[in-house]
């Protein structure tokens, strides 16, 4: 294994059930995870993130392939693994009459030094707005969510393994994660967190791994991906669109996928304005939106080769 590998992923594999009602969920992944970067796992609903997520944790046993973390297999060392990293799963299950203080105070005593931990604790409490003497029962979804970080994090691991770390969290404390993410690769650390918040993932992530129907599709570094950058273009003219404009748009190398709706005409656009503002000065523009593209878009188009553009 390389030295610098955390996670070291082969040929995993996992199908749940058997026979014609099988299903795979995860299909021969091959990945591996730095240390000191935050490695984004997206993908739409139901395309394996969870279930990678799971093998690697030993909660669940894969049909075939295996993987390494800090060298140490999944399987036959999960306990010295487990003590070295931070989880937070998808769906949390806590002791719903037990205050945030009660668990944090029994995990860091399950951990050992726990009045470091605890101390850690708070501190991330308080950066994250969450009040520990409340109970479990009584936390909003995104307030669970909060204590469900302050565990995975208090003991300072060295791996964070993040199952949709910011569902139901406010823009606000999102910021606070982020910059926490930040911080946390400042020291070394290294973080596998799913999402399919793309626009979480361009905002912390240094490379991200895409899942679709168990299959890992591409893994490329973020910065890479969001080069390739394009926009919508939407233009309605006063009156009508100036005859001969769509084809001379086509025409353009930087525009494609041009359609026309009565005054209104629309572009998919990739790099410079000038050439589509040169264009349609012909008219007179009466209103002018730009939208940027989901992330999800980006990857489509990087993959069917905008890239060499
Ligand atoms: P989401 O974003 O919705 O959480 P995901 O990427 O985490 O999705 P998984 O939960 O890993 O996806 O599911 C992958 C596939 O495996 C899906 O088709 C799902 O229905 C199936 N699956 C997951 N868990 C089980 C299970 N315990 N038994 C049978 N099938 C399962």
């Amino acid at each position: 294994m390389a030295s610098d590998s955390v996670i070291e992923i082969s040929g995993l594999s996992k199908t749940y059930g058997s026979g014609d009602k099988g299903t795979l969920a995860l299909n021969r992944l091959d990945l591996r995870v730095n240390r000191g970067e935050i490695f984004g796992y997206l993908g739409p609903n139901g395309a394996g993130k969870t279930t990678t997520i799971r093998l690697l944790l030993d909660l669940i046993r894969p049909s075939a392939g295996s993987a390494r973390i800090f060298g140490l297999d999944i399987r036959n060392d999960s306990v010295e693994i487990h003590r070295r990293i931070g989880f937070l799963p998808g769906e949390l299950t806590l002791w719903e009459g037990r205050t945030g203080r009660q668990i944090i105070d029994y995990v860091g005593s399950v951990r050992g030094d726990a009045k470091g931990i605890a101390k850690h604790a708070d501190e991330l409490a308080e950066r994250l707005n969450l009040d520990t003497s409340k109970r479990v029962r009584d936390l909003s979804s995104g307030n669970k969510r909060k204590l469900g970080l302050v565990i995975a994090m208090m003991h300072s691991p060295e791996l964070l393994i993040l199952d949709e770390p910011t569902g139901g969290l406010d823009p606000l404390v999102q910021q606070t994660f982020h910059e926490m993410m930040d911080e946390y690769r400042d020291k070394g650390k290294t973080v596998f967190l799913s999402s399919h918040v793309l626009s979480e993932v361009q905002a912390i992530c240094d490379r991200v791994g895409i899942l679709r129907d168990g299959e890992l599709k591409a893994v490329e570094s973020v910065e890479k991906i969001t080069n390739v950058e394009f926009h919508w273009v939407d233009v309605t003219f006063r009156d009508a669109i100036p005859a001969g404009l769509p084809q001379q748009l086509e025409a353009l190398p930087s525009i494609t996928d041009v359609s026309t709706n009565g005054a209104r005409i629309r572009m998919r656009m990739l790099g410079d304005f000038d050439p589509l503002l040169r264009a349609i000065s012909s008219g007179y523009v009466e209103t002018l939106h730009v939208e940027e593209p989901s992330l999800e878009e980006i990857f489509l188009a990087f993959y069917s080769g905008d890239k060499e553009s």
